[in-house]
């Protein structure tokens, strides 16, 4: 409900409830210091630093965070007692839903946008049973901040649209010796076609995605992921790693200029039928 998926061509088109159903697959490690945890349906990322992991989104509830998120960190040689940030994409509980789990076995700071926690707060735009309750309030990030633990540093990227208080995030990833820019996309769907402010939100999202063109360009972002499967296959590419000659998750500049134009020119199509 937080999002809607995709259809694939050619295959039976999946509903969240279907897909988060489904066994998760295993955890993966795209570079040296991040780590895919996650199911068909939402992911987890941790980027692991110099003092400790950053972990991005939480999954649905407290059973995925402690038997697909805490367990697959181990799997991968992380210890979930050491998150020290949580960084929350958007109020959706399919990626605050697992918080709750962390703060009882770790002691993370938690961190999202000033409008996000609001929204949390106040009245929730989706909610599920099976999503765990909002955190509480805590630390409330704004575009351009940097988010630094030890040797690693993450740059906040301010884009509304699929939530009014959006983040998506600038880092960097490393392999064999060479660094990849990153960013990772926070929120994809317009899933908020009933609200009443839903042109300005969709103007937002144009902006949002049109800003992450120029960065991407600027910062030579070679790496583009989501945290939704569904929008950067991370599965699959995670299980083609092993054979392929290049690591599938490199897509280069040009493609994730790319990726962002589809993005901004769907937006585009959905205004004209919105407005027309
Ligand atoms: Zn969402």
């Amino acid at each position: 409900m937080g999002e809607v998926a995709a259809p694939t061509p050619g295959a039976p088109q999946l509903s969240p409830d279907d897909l988060m159903r489904l066994p998760a697959p295993p955890p993966g490690q795209p570079f040296d210091n991040l780590s895919f945890i996650g199911s068909k349906w939402v992911s987890a990322w941790a980027i692991r630093t110099s003092e400790g992991i950053i972990l991005i989104d939480t999954m649905d509830n407290d059973n995925e965070a402690e038997h697909i998120v805490a367990a697959g960190m181990r799997k991968l040689g992380l210890d979930p007692a050491d998150i020290k940030i949580i960084l929350v994409t958007h109020g959706h509980g399919d990626h605050y839903g697992g918080v709750g789990f962390f703060k009882r076995i770790a002691s993370p700071k938690v961190l999202m946008s000033d409008a996000d926690w609001t929204m949390m707060e106040t009245k929730l735009e989706f909610d599920r049973p099976d999503w765990g309750r909002p955190p509480r309030r805590e630390i409330s990030v704004t575009d351009g901040q940097q988010i630094t633990l030890g040797d690693t540093t993450v740059d906040v990227l301010l884009t509304p649209g699929h939530t009014k208080g959006t983040i998506s995030l600038l880092f960097t990833v490393r392999q064999n010796g060479q660094d990849h820019r990153t960013m990772l996309w926070g929120g994809t769907a317009f899933n908020f076609g009933q609200q009443p402010d839903r042109i300005q939100r969709l103007q937002a999202y144009l902006d949002s995605t049109s800003r992450a063109q120029d960065i991407a360009r600027q910062q030579q972002v070679d790496v583009f992921i989501s945290n939704h499967n569904v929008f950067d296959e991370a599965v699959q590419k995670l299980e083609k790693m092993s054979s392929a000659a290049r690591n599938p998750f490199v897509i280069g500049t040009e493609a994730t200029v790319r990726a962002l134009t589809v993005m901004n020119e769907c937006a585009q199509a959905t205004m004209a039928a919105w407005t027309s």
